[in-house]
């Protein structure tokens, strides 16, 4: 695949037939599991593609889930070669009694190990939880690089994660919150994503992502795209 334009975030896992054989060709997705089930799917995605991809065991994952058999899910992990652990994190949307929140964080630690032991970066997600995940990584002492993935929180915690080694990953959507954090991010630590198909349903959809970081940081596509695809291929070691 020869690509100009990354997605640094979507599931190719979840996409349809049809989609999976009209994919643009000039955008290169890094594709990320969430669950035992689509690890499996996304690993064979990526192998058969020759493209990026992440693995992990996402917190909604616990919530749905639970983590009994975290184990048997570690050890199809560590014997994959990913680009990096994630989706992992905490989620504060969809968890909603104390067991879930317990579970999420034994799980987050698990994943983090998990992630140390193979000498891998880590995608974050981190919905409503934005402060308590660099809490939790300033805790465990965090040291290797990490993606804040779908950045949804304010430019403050934007900067913190950036000052902590963290890049921070912009979907498509606009809001108040997510201009400041442009601005406030360096274009060096930005990276463009589409969570395709949850939040837009294919990977062109990196293309407005690409076009929002360009109007706030008053630059040209072609520089912010080139910016983003660099960050992107830079943080998971893969060659443009
Ligand atoms: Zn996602």
């Amino acid at each position: 695949m020869s690509a100009r334009l990354v997605d640094s975030h979507c599931h190719l896992d979840s996409f349809k037939k049809k989609q999976m054989d009209e994919l643009p060709q000039d955008i290169l997705p890094v594709t990320s599991g969430y669950s035992h089930k689509s690890n499996l799917k996304t690993v064979e995605i990526a192998r058969a593609l020759k493209i990026p991809f992440c693995l992990g065991i996402a917190p909604q994952t616990a919530v749905f889930e639970g983590i009994e058999k975290l184990p048997e899910w570690e050890e199809f992990i560590r014997a994959q070669k990913p680009n990096a652990i994630g989706e992992i994190g905490l989620d504060y949307h969809w968890g909603k009694e104390e067991k879930h929140f317990s579970d999420e964080a034994a799980l987050f630690k698990r994943m983090l190990d998990l992630a140390d032991s193979m000498g891998l970066p880590i995608v974050l997600h981190t919905r409503k939880a934005e402060d308590k995940v660099l809490d939790a990584l300033e805790k465990y002492g965090w040291k290797k690089p990490f993606m804040m993935h779908f950045f949804s929180g304010e430019a403050e915690t934007a900067k913190r994660a950036v000052k902590m080694g963290g890049i921070i990953s912009v979907p498509p959507l606009h809001s108040k919150d997510r201009r400041k954090t442009i601005e406030a991010v360096p274009l060096e630590k930005l990276v463009s994503e589409t969570d395709a198909p949850y939040i837009t349903r294919g990977i062109e959809g990196v293309r407005d992502a690409i076009q929002y970081i360009a109007e706030v940081k008053g630059i040209e596509f072609e520089k912010a795209a080139d910016a983003t695809a660099k960050n992107s291929a830079k943080f998971f070691g893969f060659k443009l």
